[in-house]
């Protein structure tokens, strides 16, 4: 297995105002590939993929046919408590191509509606601020807008109809100094 690590993010965070997507975060997705255990404490059965087009959070786009992937439970929250719930994911289960973090949202994440479900610095859902974003709604716009609230701490993208999690989008971290 072959993830890559983010190589930009200081870069990235030298702008105060840069945006961070992630669907999975590399590091904690290979520690339960290797013990072969997720979330919800299944266990992992990868399959290869016959067709291909299942939506990957590893790295953000789609399978390609005989892709090894496996859907597994995740929780993709920085922090633990009530409001980081467990759900169901799709990754690869070997040779990711490009799992990294990005500072902008990949066009196909566009092409279809989204609900954007912003989550406070108190960890919990800001349910006054969640936004359904139709398809190619300037979807990264209204991520900007939501995060511009001081009070907003990180945002998810979620699929309409089930609620399934396709990405989350933060302020980068500054670098610290001194
Ligand atoms: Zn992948």
């Amino acid at each position: 297995m072959h993830l890559i690590e983010p190589t930009e993010r200081e870069a990235d965070a030298a702008e105060a105002t840069a945006i961070e997507i992630i669907g999975i975060e590399p590091r904690a997705l290979a520690d339960a590939l290797a013990t072969g255990v997720d979330h919800g404490g299944n266990p992992i059965e990868p399959f290869a993929d016959p067709a291909g087009g299942w939506p990957l959070r590893c790295c953000l786009g789609d399978s390609r046919p005989g892709d090894e992937i496996a859907i597994i439970a995740w929780s993709p929250f920085p922090w633990r408590g009530p409001y980081a719930e467990t759900g169901p994911v799709v990754v690869h289960a070997r040779g990711c191509p490009g799992a990294e973090t990005t500072d902008r949202l990949p066009d196909r994440l566009d092409l279809a509606p989204m609900t954007l479900r912003p989550y406070g610095i108190d960890r919990r859902i800001a349910y006054d601020r969640v936004r359904h974003v139709p398809a190619g709604g300037s979807l990264m716009r209204h991520v900007r807008e939501l995060l511009d609230d001081p009070d907003v701490e990180l945002v998810h993208g979620r699929n309409v109809t089930g609620g399934c999690y396709s990405f989350q989008a933060r302020l980068a971290r500054r670098p610290h100094s001194g």
